[in-house]
Formats: C-alpha cells, structure tokens, sequence
C-alpha cells in the first residue's frame, strides 16, 4: 500500500523476494475461468504498435535534428542551433533558459505520465529493444536455414553476424551522437580520413566501442545500474501519477506468467506498481490483455493514475483528469509551463540577428583634445549572427553638435562575423551645461533594419577645468 508520504517509500521497500515469500506462506485460491474466445487478438493499436511507431519516429528525429541544425551544440563553432534558431555563446542566457525550459517539461511529465519518456522516447531504450529483436531474428534466421550445423556453430555464427550489425550501426549512431556536438559534413571527412589524432576523432572512436558494448552486452541493464532518471522518477512520482498497475479483485489471474515473459526488464508487475525497473512501457498490460480476451476478461494489468485512481482512459472522470491534470500541483505546473513557453517564444521572436552592444570605456572619464573638443570613449560589440551580410548605422540623440571618430557611421558586417571596437564621441568644449550629460546612440542595422538604442552618458570637464 502507498504511505501517506508518497512512493519513494515503495520504490526501495518492494523487493522481488520478500512478496514472493510473503505469497508462498498464503496460497492464492483461484476461480477457474472458461476459455470464450480463444482466437481472441489484441486490437489494431495496442501498446506495442504504439510504441513500435513512436520509437520509429524518435529515431527519425534523433538522426534528423543535428542535420539540419534543429539542434546542435556545435562546439568547435562555438554556436547552439535549437529550432532554427543560431544562438551564439554570449548569448548564453537564452541556451541556458532553453534547457531548463526542456529540464523542466520533462520533470512535470514524470510527474504526470511517471516513466513514458523511458518506455516511449528514451534513445537508450529504444536502441536495446532493437538489438535485442535483432539478436532475436538473426537466431531464428541462422537455426532455421543452417539446422544441419552444430549448436556451437550456430551459435558462433549468430554470435558473429549480431556483432557485425551492431558494429556498423554503432558507428553510424555515434556519428550521429557526435553530430549533435561537431557539424556532419565536417566530422564525415574526419571518419573518412580515419582520424584517431585529434580530440574530436578519439571522442568518435570511444564513442563508438562504448555504444557498441552498451547495445551488444549492457542494454537494458544501464537503465537500473547507470541511468539517474529512474530513480529521480520516485522522487518526482506521487499518488496521481500515471502507473502501470496489476489488479485482481475477483482472483482470475491464471498464472501463465506471460506479463513477465514479456517484460525486456524481467519483473513481475504483479508485485507492485512501484518497482524502480519499470519503465511503464504497457508490454505487460498487452500480454494480460490477450490472455484474459481469451476468458472474455478485460486485462488484470492497466495503465492507472496511481495505485488506487481509476484506469487510464476511464470515461467516468472528467477530461481534464483523464490527461493526467488531477490536482491543484498540476494545473500550477501546467500553468508555469505554458508561461514559460510563451516568455521563451518571445525571446525568440524578439532576437535581432544582428547584435549590438554600445558601452562606455571610463578608463578615462574624458580627454581634451586639440581641437578644443571634448571627447569621451566607448566600445560596440557587433555579431552578425544572420545568414546575410549586414550594415550596422549608428547616429546620436541628444547630444548637440556631437561627432563619431569612426571613419564612417555604417559599418558593414558578413554574415558570422564579429568585431569589437572603440570609438569616441566628441562635443565642442562648454557646449554643454553639466559635467554629466544623457544621451543617446541609435544602431540601425540591415537587412532586417533592426532598430536598438542605449542609453549613454557623455562626461564633461568640471566648471574650474573648463576655464
Ligand atoms: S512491468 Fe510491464 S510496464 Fe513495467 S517494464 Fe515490465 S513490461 Fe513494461
Ligand atoms: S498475463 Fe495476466 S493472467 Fe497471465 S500471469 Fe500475468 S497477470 Fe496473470
């Protein structure tokens, strides 16, 4: 049972053993059911199809994103491509916003749907399931065509053609891991120059034997023994979080096992909901389902919005409940979310392809010069973070007769170049009234014709050094 702080509790407590002791001492008395139905078939879309189409698309996605810079920390660049967007480092605080906004949808979604991202969307799952199915067909393909072979031998020649696939898909996902870090047309002549001298070719080659030894020994084992999002998952679950719940009123379970047959991480669902190796994938909740069809029975094993909410999809709750928002937490969590995006959103739109930034150098608050002027020293940043060249104009406001000493007010800027420069502004000696003058300097620049203004201050001589 859920204590009432939650359970995190259960997560460490259930151990497989204990329930099975504590069951051996009361044997189960089962009803008998007859058989109605026993070409019964699960319907078009269960949890496996669904899971088998959104692990297709994930890895679609997965090769897709770094390719056409829909997401890469391109660290010899030095740049962040999120949704089309070109961020630059010094625009770090949108990066780190970005992912603590992507930090965050996934906390709240454990929260609500408890471990989908591991059963549906997780890369490291979805890869082991295949290596196992591919371990899987190569063993029936090699028994079946190679029969008049010896067991060792088959075994030998399975053991071989599994780790020649697996090899070369290693590299290929290594190269696409790697891509979300170093541009691909780049990295593909490093691999086609075989290089092991560089950082970013020894980080290739490591990354490839330990994708290789992930998918060919550790698979699903990394999700118990590495991975630390299972169990931060028990601190992020509560008693409205989605489970994967067995139930057994009326005792018709009829112990064909095939729940744990099913299950690739080999538990026995029936002893809890809250054991930390599940990854609430629903494999078990389709096994049960086909059984019981047989019986004319809806499955033992559900999908339930904790241990004692109703069933995933009841008709009975309200809509909002049936999407998982069964609190005040979560209506808040969902709230925070939405703002958040809509804050982050603006951000993007708001972004100038062209930065500029204007501020004062007051190394030296101000210099006299010859021409009996008074000059003052800035400095501008300017990045042209766009795909087309830009001029950058810059004027000044409210600073009577004031002068750039730039060669020429436009600057003209290619597309990823940057530049760093100091300027002065001078004004003729006692035309202005106080020693600290506000004004303005305007930065217009092309092709978006992006307006910025900084608000500056322009530092005059005191009255007894101006005579
Ligand atoms: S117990 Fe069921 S839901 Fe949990 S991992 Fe195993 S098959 Fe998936
Ligand atoms: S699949 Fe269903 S009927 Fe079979 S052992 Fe599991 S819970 Fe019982």
């Amino acid at each position: 049972m859920l204590g009432e702080g939650g359970h995190t509790a259960n997560f460490s407590a259930v151990t497989t053993e204990k329930i099975i002791d504590s069951e051996k001492k009361q044997p189960k008395v089962r009803k008998k059911l007859p058989v109605v139905n026993k070409d019964f078939q699960l319907e078009k879309y269960s949890w496996h199809t669904l899971r088998r189409i959104v692990h297709l698309l994930c890895f679609l996605v997965f090769v897709t994103l770094p390719f056409f810079n829909l997401m890469r920390f391109d660290i010899p660049r030095q740049r962040f491509y999120f949704a089309g967007f070109e961020f630059w480092i010094n625009e770090f605080a949108t990066i780190f916003f970005s992912m603590l906004f992507l930090m965050f949808v996934i906390a709240a979604a454990s929260m609500l749907y408890g471990r989908i991202y591991c059963g549906y969307l997780c890369p490291q799952m979805i890869f082991s399931e295949a290596s196992i199915n591919l371990e899987e067909k190569v063993k029936t393909f090699i028994n079946k065509n190679f029969a008049k072979y010896s067991i060792d031998a088959r075994n030998w020649m399975n053991r071989v053609a599994v780790y020649t696939v697996l090899g070369i898909a290693s590299v290929f996902l290594a190269f696409v891991f790697i891509s979300y870090f170093i541009e691909p047309h780049d990295l593909f002549w490093r691999l086609m120059s075989f290089d092991l001298v560089t950082v970013g070719g020894i980080a290739g080659a490591v990354i490839t034997l330990i994708t290789f030894a992930d998918f060919a020994f550790l698979r699903q084992k990394f999700c118990t023994t590495i991975c630390p999002y299972g169990y931060l998952q028990g601190i992020l679950g509560d008693d409205n979080t989605l489970v994967v719940h067995y139930r057994d009123p009326e005792k018709i379970c009829v112990e064909c096992k095939k729940c744990v047959r099913v299950c690739h991480m080999d538990i026995d669902i029936r002893n809890s909901p809250y054991q930390i190796e599940c990854i609430h994938c629903g494999e078990c909740v389709d096994a049960c389902k086909l059984i019981m069809g047989k019986f004319g029975k809806e499955s033992l094993i559900q999908y339930a919005w904790g241990e004692n909410g109703e069933v995933l999809g009841d008709k009975k709750a309200k809509w909002f409940q049936r999407i998982g928002l069964r609190d005040a937490k979560r209506f808040a969590v969902f709230a925070i979310i939405f703002i958040y995006a809509i804050a982050l959103f603006t951000a993007f739109t708001m972004r100038h392809s062209v930065m500029v930034t204007v501020a004062p150098n007051r190394a030296t608050l101000y210099r006299i010069g010859d021409d009996n002027r008074v000059y003052n020293t800035f400095r501008m940043t300017l990045a042209n973070r766009g795909k087309n060249d830009s001029t950058v104009s810059l004027s000044i406001a409210n600073l009577p007769d004031a002068k750039f000493t730039l060669p020429s007010n436009e600057i003209s800027l290619k597309a990823g170049e940057s530049v760093q420069q100091e300027f002065e502004i001078s004004v003729p000696a006692k035309s202005l009234p106080t020693e600290v003058n506000h004004f303005e300097i305007i930065s217009v620049a092309t092709p978006e014709n992006t307006t910025d203004k900084f608000e500056e201050t322009f530092i005059m001589p005191l009255e007894k050094e101006n005579k």
